[in-house]
């Protein structure tokens, strides 16, 4: 016979304790106690030929938190969306620096996607993901310099995210949401409404189930960590939050999820907006301060590509926006006050290439437009 539900064992044995009972009783309890625990821990899975429990649910993640407690292991918690790549494992390397045990969270989380977004062909592979993490494990086992390692993947489902029913994605939608304005309706959150109050709420909700003692997100998402910063401060929230760098390919685009959808063509050119950045940064780091000193030559360069990729390989982009803003509030400015420094930011969309070729690769989902981000923090001046 299957052994009955922990709770329904825990609320038993508490029972029992209230009671006055004998030295026998209050032993069978205790291995009555102990054999749950075994159950409990047996119960959770792990990813094949590594130690990294897979939970699925919050209390079995709540408990193994508490165990964590007890001992004195910090936890750092690195969330994703899965789909991962050395930018996410470059992530959990920092964790693992930092922390006795490093939870990594993968969930396509549906209320930071726009109702017209990519939500239903998001890239996932949870097969590959795993492979990832058992090498990126062993790695860590092998290299002295470590704290810790990768305790767990907490992997939910959509109910366990939200246990009173999955909010829709309208911007009007109702739900109990997490809103961090005005930061999160600059910028991303212009192109995108419910793209933060999505994120702000589901990371609310990771925070609150692993209580972890540090969070980490990539520079990558600047503004996604700026409003982190924010909500965790106003909420006091008791962690703190760590950024990482940007993890780049050899070309200099910015890895992610969603390059995949870039396909051969577009690859290629994707680089578009990392250039524009660069050429933008070399004008603060030569003493330029103004916003037309700085972002002019950017924007010229930008339009200089666009025709030469138009001729050249048959690729449009469009510019949503190329920014200059304060590192904590992402507003635009007109000057950067050098003791603050300040983001350079900017959203390219590369739309579908013209005239495909029968067996051309354009990418996952057949080439749809793709939308990049990317970002460089012009760093204060320090007289
Ligand atoms: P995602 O799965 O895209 O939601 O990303 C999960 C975390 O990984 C976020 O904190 C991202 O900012 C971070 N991340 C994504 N791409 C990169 C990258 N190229 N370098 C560093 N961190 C990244």
């Amino acid at each position: 016979m299957p052994p009955k539900p922990a709770s329904t064992f825990w609320t038993s044995l508490s029972g029992a304790r209230a009671r006055p009972v004998n030295g026998g009783a209050l032993a069978f309890c205790r291995t009555f106690a102990t054999t749950v625990i075994r159950y409990r821990r047996a119960a959770e899975p792990t990813i094949p030929n590594t130690t990294i429990i897979v939970f699925r649910d919050v209390s079995p993640l709540r408990q193994w938190r508490r165990k964590q407690l007890h001992e004195y292991r910090t936890v750092g918690l690195v969330p994703t969306m899965g789909a991962l790549h050395a930018g996410h494992l470059s992530l959990i390397r920092l964790a693992a620096a930092e922390n006795s045990a490093v939870v990594v969270s993968i969930y396509v989380n549906p209320t930071q996607f726009g109702v017209h977004e990519d939500l239903d062909s998001y890239p996932t592979s949870w097969e590959q993901d795993c492979k990832l993490l058992m090498n990126l494990d062993r790695e860590l086992a092998n290299d002295g310099g470590n704290m810790g390692k990768i305790a767990a993947v907490f992997a939910p489902t959509t109910a366990v995210m939200y246990p009173s029913g999955r909010p829709g994605q309208e911007i009007d939608a109702k739900g109990s949401f997490v809103t961090i304005t005005p930061v999160g309706e600059r910028l991303e959150g212009a192109s995108r409404p419910t793209f933060f109050r999505g994120v702000a709420t589901v990371c609310m909700k990771l925070f609150n189930i692993v209580t972890p003692e540090k969070v980490y997100f990539g520079q990558k998402d600047i503004q996604q960590t700026v409003v982190i910063k924010k909500m965790v401060k106003d909420f006091h929230i008791d962690t703190q939050v760590v950024v990482g760098e940007t993890t780049r390919e050899p070309d200099g685009l910015a890895m992610s999820s969603r390059n995949v959808y870039l396909g051969t063509r577009r690859r290629k050119v994707a680089t578009v907006l990392s250039k524009v950045l660069r050429v933008a940064e070399t004008g603060y780091l030569r003493g330029k301060r103004t916003r037309d000193e700085i972002l002019g030559p950017a924007n010229e360069l930008a339009k200089l590509l666009l025709i030469e990729q138009h001729q050249l390989h048959k690729v449009r982009f469009e510019i949503d926006y190329i920014s200059l803003a304060d590192p904590e509030t992402m507003e635009e400015l007109e000057i950067v006050d050098e003791s603050r420094g300040a983001i350079l930011s900017g959203a390219v969309k590369m739309l579908p290439v013209e005239a495909p070729q029968p067996d051309e690769d354009l990418g996952f989902g057949g080439g749809p437009p793709v939308r990049l981000i990317d970002n460089i923090v012009l760093k204060p001046v320090i007289l």
